[in-house]
């Protein structure tokens, strides 16, 4: 795979390798257009570097659209190191990998993914302080599942109103499908606000919490009695591909809205869900509690401020959604337009000269 043959639109992509620790990575900067370039650090056993250089062009990108329709003043990165974490991990390779983030100069700022862990990042920072999702001692923000469910919410909320006129969810009835960290969050939410909640998972752990904690969660026996349960809305929240060829003809709920990353299985499920009539909330909209968790801490972290932006969701949402309907497009295009508007608008005003001395919020 040729980077600049296949035109991906990165500002940079970085080969890192340390012989002696077995390192070796692969830093995308997809755009610094509204700020350093955040995203996670993913460690996995790709098969071949193409597929870690494929995967890592596609997290970056990704990273860039979700951070500039999360408001946030801040560009789209993300990394890759290549092996089995299990194997492969000790502080000596961390710390290697850390030289090579501060080598970057803050260009890129890294975080938790697929892999690597709150303490990982505590190590990282022993090299370089462009890391963020740290531990609690080290003014770590700690688990962001509570607000990436806040968040959820927030976007489902935006979603009923476009089709219901009301923000609310009492009497609807709402599909989660996984009750992990965030699925039990967000279920209490949607409790708190009158809904009722119908729920699946594959873990008899989570099942036997919901039973415990909440026995008024309407449990079913598998995925697909969730998806042809009668619903007004589902809330993926467990894998991608959620939503493929083979669920969206079986959905009866009008609204998805849900937390898990690439919910669409192809580009055109956005396109089946439309002609179906069912609105779709795009996820790496809905889903950037954890992201704004996490840009949060770099400022010293406060969780009311965060929440705060985390509740924005709602907003961006219904802008989305409103766009979708002006421009007659599915709404992962319009957020995806928006994204682009916001990078190319905001990222202008560096063109904006300012006097040498000046020191500026925005370097
Ligand atoms: P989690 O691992 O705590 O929970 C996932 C749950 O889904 C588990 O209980 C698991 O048993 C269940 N599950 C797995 N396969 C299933 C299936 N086929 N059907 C039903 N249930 C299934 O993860 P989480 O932190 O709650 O995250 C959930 C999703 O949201 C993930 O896709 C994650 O990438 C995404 N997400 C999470 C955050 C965050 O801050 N935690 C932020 C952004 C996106």
């Amino acid at each position: 795979m040729g980077i600049f043959a296949e035109d991906t639109g990165h500002e940079q992509v970085v080969f890192c390798h340390d012989k002696p620790t077995g390192l070796r990575a692969i830093i995308g900067i997809y755009s610094t257009a509204l700020g350093p370039a955040l995203g996670g650090t993913r460690f996995y056993p790709y098969a071949s570097e193409d597929e870690a250089l494929h995967d890592v062009l596609e997290l970056s990108r990704a990273m860039a659209y979700k951070n500039a329709l999360a408001g946030l003043d801040l560009g789209g990165g993300k990394a890759v190191i290549w092996g089995d974490p299990d194997q492969l991990k000790t502080e000596a390779l961390l710390r290697a990998y850390g030289r090579f983030v501060d080598s970057l100069g803050g260009r890129y700022v890294t975080a938790c993914d697929v892999g690597t862990y709150v303490p990982d990042m505590d190590v990282i920072a022993r090299e370089t302080r462009w890391v963020t999702g740290r531990s609690e001692q080290y003014g770590g923000a700690g688990d962001s599942s509570v607000l990436t469910a806040w968040g959820v919410f927030q976007g489902m909320r935006a979603g009923a109103e476009h089709l219901w006129g009301t923000p609310s969810l009492r009497g609807r009835r709402v599909g989660i499908a996984g009750l992990g960290k965030v699925g039990r969050v967000l279920a209490r939410h949607l409790l708190d606000d009158g809904a009722t909640v119908v729920a699946y998972d594959i873990s008899e752990r989570a099942l036997a919490w919901a039973r415990t904690h909440h026995p008024e969660i309407e449990l079913v026996e598998d995925g697909t009695a969730l998806i042809t349960a009668s619903l007004d809305v589902y809330a993926p929240c467990a894998l991608g591909g959620a939503l493929n060829d083979e669920t969206v003809p079986l959905l009866s709920a009008k609204l998805v809205a849900g937390s898990a990353n690439n919910q669409l299985a192809h580009p055109g499920v956005d396109k089946a869900l439309a002609d179906r009539g069912i609105l779709y909330a795009p996820d790496y909209v809905v889903n950037a509690g954890g992201v704004i968790q996490v840009a949060d801490e770099i400022e010293g972290f406060n969780f009311e401020r965060a929440k705060l932006r985390v509740s924005r969701i709602y907003d961006t949402t219904r802008q989305l959604l409103a766009v979708a309907d002006a421009d007659g497009v599915p709404p992962a295009v319009a957020a995806d337009r928006l994204a682009e508007r916001r990078m190319a608008e905001v990222g202008r005003l560096r063109t904006i000269l300012l006097p040498r001395t000046h020191t500026s919020t925005r370097s």
